[in-house]
């Protein structure tokens, strides 16, 4: 099975165009987004997203009889890695604007749990369900019982100029497909607002545009037969590998009802 490449976070002073807080469903398909339109993109992923506690994930669009929901997972980082996205798997703790301390630096500066710093324009928290890590930001948040919200103007901008949400933290519906369709509406209106030449993300087949005289807008991309049977050739290759064996990863349940902190039913 195809491992997701992961990215060090030992380069202390990185800059990004984007920083996403949060590799699960949102995080991820944003990042696909923002990095196949040609921003830096760089992931933080702190720990499992609440997917992985799925048993098996049947309503996801695509999959007629399913999916294992850690090998869908896997799919999705190894499919944003595919696209450009650097991942570094950490916990951020906290955010600040990067001009904070005097000088004119535009955009954010945020720290993770080993105190390794990476500047970034544009920061998407789709970090469910933490938001410990904004306080100094201060973005308007609502809070219900032990859950926290992050308010967005409903295309992923918050009360923050240059911070998104997406997904959950966003209060959006709790289920995989919203959280990714939301995911990849906020990384569109990021990418609109960094003003980042984009149309769509479409993939069409040679002369679709030209073919008409126009030229093939930006985020577009025409192929011809040859590289359209190579591409179906590797995705099928692609996906019988990834669906040939069952997933090793055990099965999680609630954390509080196995003694393991991840929450892990052993299922051997
Ligand atoms: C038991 C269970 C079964 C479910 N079954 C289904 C189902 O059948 N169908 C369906 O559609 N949905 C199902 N869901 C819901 C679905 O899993 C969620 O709606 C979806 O995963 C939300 O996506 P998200 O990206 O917002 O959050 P997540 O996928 O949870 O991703 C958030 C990520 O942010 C990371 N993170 C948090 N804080 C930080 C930080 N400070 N720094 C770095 N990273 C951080 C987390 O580790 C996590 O990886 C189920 C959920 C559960 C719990």
């Amino acid at each position: 099975m195809p491992e997701p490449i992961e990215t060090d976070s030992d380069d202390e002073s990185q800059h990004r165009d984007v920083l996403i807080v949060g590799g699960g469903v949102a995080g991820l398909t944003a990042a696909l987004y923002t990095a196949r339109a040609g921003l830096d993109t760089l992931v933080y992923d702190g720990g499992e997203s609440i997917l992985r506690r799925n048993a098996h994930l049947e309503n996801f669009p695509g999959f007629p009889a399913g999916v294992n929901p850690r090998l869908f997972a896997d799919m999705l980082h190894a499919q944003a890695t595919r696209n450009g996205v650097d991942l570094v798997a950490g916990r951020i703790t906290d955010i600040d604007h990067a001009g904070s301390d005097g000088d004119d630096e535009p955009g954010f500066l945020a720290t993770d749990e080993d105190g390794d710093t990476v500047r970034a324009d544009r920061v998407v928290a789709a970090s469910w369900s933490d938001v410990e890590y904004l306080n100094t930001l201060d973005p308007e948040i609502r809070s219900a019982g032990s859950k926290a919200y992050l308010d967005e103007d409903g295309n992923g901008r918050t009360s923050v100029d240059g911070l998104y949400a997406a997904g959950r933290l966003a209060e959006r519906y709790h289920q995989a497909v919203v959280a990714a369709g939301d995911g990849a509406a906020t990384g569109i209106t990021l990418i609109h607002d960094s003003e980042t030449p984009f149309y769509h993300d479409w993939v069409t087949p040679e002369g679709y545009f030209t073919d008409r005289g126009r030229e093939v807008p930006p985020g577009c991309e025409e192929i011809d037969e040859t590289e359209r049977a190579a591409r179906r050739a590797e995705s099928r290759a692609a996906m019988r590998e990834y669906f040939a064996e069952e997933h090793e990863q055990d099965q999680r349940t609630h954390p509080s009802l196995v003694d393991d902190e991840k929450g892990r039913l052993s299922e051997q």
